[in-house]
């Protein structure tokens, strides 16, 4: 059972852009999300419900100019098949309240060979110091 939303109260909240992304399945430009340059240590959350999802330990440097990790925290993501645009990939949302973040790929250069592809305007960041 997901959480439930009230998408008025969260249009409230969000950016448009950011809501057409979590929401609406949408895609921010590359290359201008803040996150992108982001490398200290840091914990990074679901926009809409404020579940952590990634660590920075996971983020890396893709050159896709989205954020990128090769993993998600444990349970903190789901994962669903994705065939539009004429492309098979993966689609990744909070398992907490089914917010769109991104996709995740097979190629990725790290340990886990996963490469999450995030939009920056999905996610919070928490530093650490
Ligand atoms: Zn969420």
């Amino acid at each position: 059972m997901k959480m439930q939303i009230n998408e008025e109260e969260l249009k409230k909240k969000l950016t448009p852009e950011q809501y057409h992304i979590l929401r609406e399945k949408g895609t921010e430009a590359p290359g201008t999300s803040p996150l992108l340059h982001e490398k200290g240590k840091a914990k990074f959350s679901c926009a809409v419900c404020g579940t952590r999802l990634f660590s920075s330990d996971a983020k890396f440097e893709s050159g896709t100019g989205w954020p990128s990790f090769d993993q998600a925290l444990p349970g903190a993501v789901e994962f669903h098949e994705d065939n539009t645009y004429g492309m098979s990939r993966t689609e990744v949302t909070c398992a907490t309240c089914g917010s769109h973040l991104g996709h995740v790929f097979n190629d990725g250069p790290e340990s886990t060979g996963k490469r999450y592809c995030i939009n920056g305007a999905c996610l919070l960041m928490q530093k650490e110091s």
